[in-house]
């Protein structure tokens, strides 16, 4: 074993040299990785009575840190070699596990992700074994009896009462192990009279870990019914295309990424279960990745009945039912997983093919250690297992495209709506010279207005899209400009009206709303700027025949809720859709004949590097919810920089003219995808703290530099938002052309750098979040 590292390990830190250990009698030793930020194993040595049972991929209780707690982690090796440290070797107290919970895939992943993202291995096994299979959530360990074989009965064999002999002749008819319990029961005896058969040698007893009912999965949402399968559909010429070079892939196998790019309403679904099919057909199985929002019994019912058994992944479900798919596909009986973000771990056994829809959405990165990208972790995986992967979407990542463009990932082309539909037309209104509706100042202008009357006197639906929540954004004193500001961060309050408080976005802190200025005391607080709930209100005052519903976190909280309103707004029960960017994406409703952007600048001017790459996202996704049947569709989008390249391109559904734009905009900045980028913040409760640190690790980053070529080091400085939930933040950002070196940097920094307490720091490899 290798001395305790001083990366990032404050607490257990235990340097002293102890004497050499023991010979241990089984010459086996485990190495072991814990949930903590450590970046080596430790190892133990393995006792007799645990040889049998110790393996890779099983957790162990092992004695960790000061005072030797008895501590879970996982052994990721196993070996005979005597290691060679001075260091005390503590023994494997148990094994917690009696089949490995992590393949060698995945442990192979897993070790991956730890090099590359910066974390202790532990940390990464940890948040991909779910709780449900860490704590074994929806078994339990239950004791059955068996009837014995006669030569294993005792001799003479021993007399037994009536009610002894009615239970060992409900067992023998059986003539299989029944829970104690269950033969007591069938028997009509208690489980002491089983317990005499026992003690007279006539059963034998055995304890084995079962699943329970709460593994199964649910059937909380009552949409969740299995549906009966969608039809096939013949593949048009761009369609088939695609899915003849994916074919030849799926059937030859090995790694080969695929970047299918799609207008909206290409039809890449289908493109998908085709792959999807074919894979099961192999005897292998698929992982899907969507965006959390698409997990929807709509989408969910394309899949099911044409891939085999189906798991679907989404964050309701409990503990319990996701141990219970874990379990389920380690053990081959799930053929398709669907899922979000961590779906990229499912322990399948034969993986065939990985499937990622919307490969752009910037929720597959996390945001919490390990700070994973799910489709870059889904690309290794991919690698590892020598597989295809297809990539899709309408508005790839620059990092995809760049990657195509390279030539590492292969383009699939459909540039086409199905059935020859035509994309619809965008309509970009200037706000600046939008004359403002009579009387009252509204958020839709008089143009939007009557492309809607008109629509809705056509019997069309409008999605109206508008990416900010609550009632009005904007709370200050217009005496003196005191602005409402949450108590915990540099951030503004947004007034909620149904919740009648002010509320911050980022940490949830809520105060009720005032009229007198906390600063200069006047009566002169005014409510302005514009979120969904106000804008609702607006629909509701000019459309007062109309139904309008709402689509934002604050709406569809419940689990069920989001399924709830698009069945509706699918049976036309709802006539204006308003919402967040959750309405943009994926909807496939063809009687949408009206899309409506009330303010297409709301995120464009962000000080982030991908603000503009977001903005033209979103507005071609919302874009492409309109026109998706026969009537056709037009978009309308309100803005005040009408000639933003993003929104004049996003208008002409021109991604690849974006695309060159922003690259090099990219290029000349040194900005991802042409450098990587890692970013680190320093956060204190003190604000000094967190400063001198900052200035203390960029220092030590700095004088690294000046030995190595190649590297920028950009900052400190305050974060865009200083404090956050009462953390004062600085960060810094490293960027190279070359990933190894980075990495090489960033090791070698922070392998010595001492944290003080009350400070902490985050490594972010590949950031997203700039904020
Ligand atoms: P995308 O994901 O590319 O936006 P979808 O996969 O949602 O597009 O497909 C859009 C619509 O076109 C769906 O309603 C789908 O059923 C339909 N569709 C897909 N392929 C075909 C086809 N070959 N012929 C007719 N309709 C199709
Ligand atoms: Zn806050």
């Amino acid at each position: 074993m290798t001395a305790p590292n001083t990366l990032f390990e404050v607490e257990d830190r235990d340097p002293t040299p102890r004497p050499k250990p023991a010979p241990v009698a089984s010459g086996l030793f485990a190495d072991v990785v814990f949930d903590r930020p450590l970046d080596h194993a430790y190892t133990y040595s393995v006792p007799d009575e645990l040889v049998a049972k110790i393996g890779v991929g099983k957790r162990v209780e092992v004695p960790f840190g000061k005072g030797g707690k008895p501590t879970a982690g996982f052994c990721v090796r196993v070996t005979d070699v005597v290691p060679t440290s001075g260091y005390e070797i503590k023994s494997v107290a148990r094994v917690l596990d009696d089949d490995a919970i992590v393949d060698e895939h995945l442990m192979k992943l897993t070790r991956w992700m730890a090099d590359y993202y910066l974390c202790g291995w532990g940390q990464v096994l940890h948040a991909v074994v779910p709780a449900g299979v860490r704590d074994n959530a929806g078994t339990r360990v239950a004791t059955f009896v068996e009837p014995l074989p006669k030569e294993k009965l005792p001799n003479p064999l021993p007399t037994v009462t009536p009610q002894q002999k009615q239970a060992l002749d409900k067992l023998k008819k059986e003539n299989r192990p029944l829970e104690m319990l269950q033969l007591a029961r069938l028997a009509k005896c208690t489980t002491g009279v089983v317990a005499g058969l026992v003690k007279k040698g006539l059963v034998r007893k055995f304890s084995e870990r079962i699943e329970t009912d709460a593994a199964a999965p649910g059937h909380d949402t009552e949409s969740d019914e299995p549906g009966k399968p969608l039809p096939e559909l013949a593949l048009n010429a761009d369609q088939n295309r695609a899915w003849e070079t994916l074919r030849t892939a799926i059937e030859s196998g090995g790694y080969h990424p695929f970047l299918l790019h799609g207008v909206t309403g290409s039809g890449k679904t289908e493109v998908y279960l085709r792959a999807i099919e074919e894979t099961v057909r192999q005897g292998k199985e698929v992982i899907v990745l969507v965006p959390e929002i698409s997990l929807t019994p709509q989408t969910l019912a394309r899949f099911k009945g044409r891939c085999g058994n189906l798991a679907v992944m989404h964050s309701h479900l409990t503990d319990a039912e996701r141990g219970g798919y874990w379990r389920r596909i380690a053990t081959g009986h799930i053929q398709v997983v669907v899922g979000a973000r961590s779906a990229v771990f499912a322990p399948t056994r034969k993986l065939g093919l990985i499937v990622i829809d919307e490969e752009h959405e910037s929720s597959f990165k996390q945001e919490s250690t390990p700070r994973y990208h799910a489709r870059d972790v889904a690309v290794m995986r991919a690698r590892l297992e020598g597989i295809p992967i297809v990539m899709g979407s309408a508005t790839p990542s620059l990092e995809s495209w760049a990657n195509a463009d390279k030539g590492a990932y292969t383009v699939l082309s459909m540039p086409n709506r199905v059935e020859s539909r035509p994309m619809p037309a965008v309509r970009v209104i200037d706000l600046r010279h939008e004359p403002k509706s009579a009387g009252r100042h509204g958020a839709i202008g008089p143009t939007l207005e009557s492309a809607m009357r008109q629509t809705l006197k056509d019997k069309g639906q409008i999605i109206l899209l508008l990416n900010r929540r609550g009632f009005s954004t904007h709370v200050h004193c217009e005496a003196c400009g005191h602005v409402a500001q949450c108590a915990n961060c540099d951030l503004a309050l947004t007034f909620h009206r149904t919740k009648n408080a002010l509320v911050c976005h980022y940490c949830g802190f809520e105060t009720a709303p005032f009229m007198k200025c906390p600063g200069c005391a006047q009566p002169s607080m005014r409510y302005q700027g514009l979120g969904t709930e106000k804008l609702q209100t607006e629909i509701e005052e000019k459309f007062p025949g109309s139904v309008c519903q709402r689509m934002d976190s604050d709406t569809m909280a419940k689990p069920g809720s989001h399924q709830r309103v698009l069945d509706a707004f699918r049976d036309g029960l709802i006539n204006i859709l308003v919402g967040t960017q959750m309405i943009a994406k994926g909807l496939d409703f063809p009687n949408v004949t009206l899309v409506g952007v009330v303010n297409a600048d709301v995120g464009l001017h962000l000080p982030d590097f991908r603000s503009a790459e977001r903005t033209f996202q979103l507005l071609a996704q919302v874009a492409g919810r309109a026109g998706r049947g026969e009537r056709g569709g037009n978009v309308l989008v309100q803005t005040f920089t009408p000639d933003h390249p993003c929104i004049t391109l996003a208008s002409h559904h021109n991604y690849g003219e974006f695309a060159k734009l922003e690259l090099v905009h990219r290029k000349a900045h040194g900005y991802p995808p042409f450098e990587r980028m890692a970013r680190l913040i320093v956060r204190s409760e003190k604000e000094d703290a967190a400063g001198a640190f900052a200035d203390t690790l960029a220092g030590a980053f700095k004088e690294a530099l000046k030995r190595v070529a190649g590297v920028r080091l950009l900052g400190p400085a305050e974060c865009p938002v200083f404090r956050l939930n009462n953390f004062y933040r600085y960060h810094f950002q490293l960027q190279s052309d070359s990933s190894a070196r980075l990495h090489d940097i960033l090791r070698v920094v922070l392998a010595v750098a001492k944290v003080p307490s009350g400070v902490e720091f985050q490594v972010d490899i590949d950031p997203y979040s700039m904020l």
